[in-house]
């Protein structure tokens, strides 16, 4: 089971919360170190499990009780958004060139299946409707270039290669410039791995990349290697540039630290990880598919998301209280107004205030884009129109002056009044008060 280890490594920590009532700085010193022990059994590195466990630590002590939540699934929510962040957020999509053939090249140390990737990589992109072209550059290992053809005839994608004796920057001009013939979309090439990193192999990679202005370097870390695989990607990206990783091997018995670390250690991004030896086993790392898998409990987490929206509907009646309770005037409706468009779109906090959903979006939602009007005519009225609508309603001097003020038409004025009542009355229906109720006709 991928991340096994982990997962368990985890669940100390979060049984050592039950029965307790509210997450604090005490009782989360036992799990905490729970979760640090974990993290470094995982190979996760030093300085990101420090990082980690001191944000996830704040954040718990600071963390509000959600009704209904156990202390537990609360932090189980906590450390699987915070694995999220670790691991980039969002995820990380291959980039394609504007126009011309898009280059990706492929860097690696031997065995950690960098050739497999290469048709993988294909295979993936043929099936987003891509047409691909593998380019063998590998040439101190004639099987590799072998291996890349037996592939490419499985995947039926072509493989341009030359054979050992031309140098690989060559060999990959040559093969981008067939693929630009045959207006292939992909170029994907493989270049030689060594068992080290060393100096012929980094100045090699760079003569390939500056051939080729490559659209993706990509470097191809083994999981199994843990942390070393976050500290690899740091020095290729150091030494010659790159825009991401591929993560292979994920599958059998990952520990999951480079999963975990290689973000946070390089700055750069996991884009795609091998989960088998199969051409199908090669998919985009989602950091949050990634941490639900650590965590294996997918139950606990979409449970905590619903009790926190519960917890902002809880909010929401709040503000639903207090737009009722008010004798609501103009100047309420001004405050309310201006509030609930700072908020945002009117309709959706509307939409999110039990009972008003039905009833009014169409008529605020046409009050959001009259706000400047409104407020231009409200602006002019006097204190006492403004703390009793009634004058306005009862006097069409009062409407007329306010109009020619404010600079807008006395129908805008008498809408204005109109629709302030309307909402008296909406807002006394849905408390269910008898009083009023009535909308008042505007005499002349
Ligand atoms: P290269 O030296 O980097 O080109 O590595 P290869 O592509 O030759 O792969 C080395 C070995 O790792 C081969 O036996 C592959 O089948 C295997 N391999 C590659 N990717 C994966 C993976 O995601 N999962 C597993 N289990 N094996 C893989």
């Amino acid at each position: 089971e991928m991340f096994g280890q982990l997962t368990t490594g985890l669940e100390t920590a979060w049984n050592k919360l039950r029965g307790v009532d509210v997450l604090s700085k005490e009782n989360i010193a036992e799990p905490m170190r729970d979760i640090r022990r974990a993290l470094l059994e995982a190979d996760v590195s030093l300085p990101v499990v420090r990082r980690f466990v001191q944000s996830v630590s704040d954040q718990a002590v600071g963390a509000g009780v959600i009704r209904g939540v156990r202390p537990d699934q609360q932090l189980v929510k906590i450390v699987h958004d915070d694995l999220v962040k670790l691991m980039g957020g969002e995820v990380s999509e291959l980039v394609f060139a504007k126009s011309g053939p898009t280059v990706i090249l492929l860097a690696g140390l031997q065995g950690v299946g960098k050739t497999t990737v290469c048709a993988k990589l294909a295979f993936y992109l043929k099936k987003l409707g891509k047409s691909c072209m593998l380019v063998a550059a590998d040439v101190y290992r004639p099987a590799a270039i072998d291996q890349l053809k037996i592939l490419g005839e499985k995947i039926d994608v072509p493989v341009y290669a030359e054979g050992v004796d031309v140098k690989p920057a060559e060999i990959a001009k040559h093969g981008l410039e067939e693929a630009k013939k045959k207006s292939i979309n992909v170029v994907i090439v493989d270049t030689a791995g060594r068992l080290q990193i060393d100096k012929s192999m980094m100045d090699e990679l760079k003569e390939v990349k500056q051939a080729l202005n490559p659209t993706e370097v990509l470097l191809v870390v083994d999981a199994m290697t843990g942390q070393e695989a976050a500290a690899l990607v740091t020095t290729f990206n150091i030494e010659i540039g790159i825009t991401g990783a591929i993560l292979t091997k994920l599958d059998g018995d990952s520990r999951g630290g480079a999963a975990l670390s290689v973000k946070e250690v390089s700055g750069k991004p996991i884009k795609l990880v091998g989960r088998g030896e199969r051409m199908e086993d090669l998919e985009p790392f989602y950091p949050d598919r990634m941490a639900g898998r650590v965590l294996g409990m997918g139950d606990v987490l979409s449970f905590v998301e619903k009790a926190q929206e519960v917890m902002r509907q809880e909010d929401a009646e709040e503000l639903q209280k207090k737009i009722m309770s008010a004798k609501f005037d103009f100047n309420d409706f001004l405050k309310q107004t201006r509030a609930v468009a700072q908020m945002g779109s009117v309709s959706r906090v509307i939409g999110m205030i039990p009972g008003m959903g039905k009833v009014t979006p169409a008529q605020i939602r046409e009050a959001e884009k009259n706000l400047n009007i409104m407020e231009a005519m409200i602006n002019v009225m006097t204190p006492e129109e403004r703390e009793q609508p009634e004058l306005l309603a009862e006097s069409a001097a009062r409407r007329k002056r306010i109009a020619t003020e404010s600079g807008k038409t006395e129908q805008q004025v008498s809408q204005l009044v109109a629709q302030l009542f309307q909402m008296r009355v909406r807002m006394k229906n849905l408390l269910g008060v008898m009083q009023g109720g009535s909308i008042p006709a505007l005499s002349n």
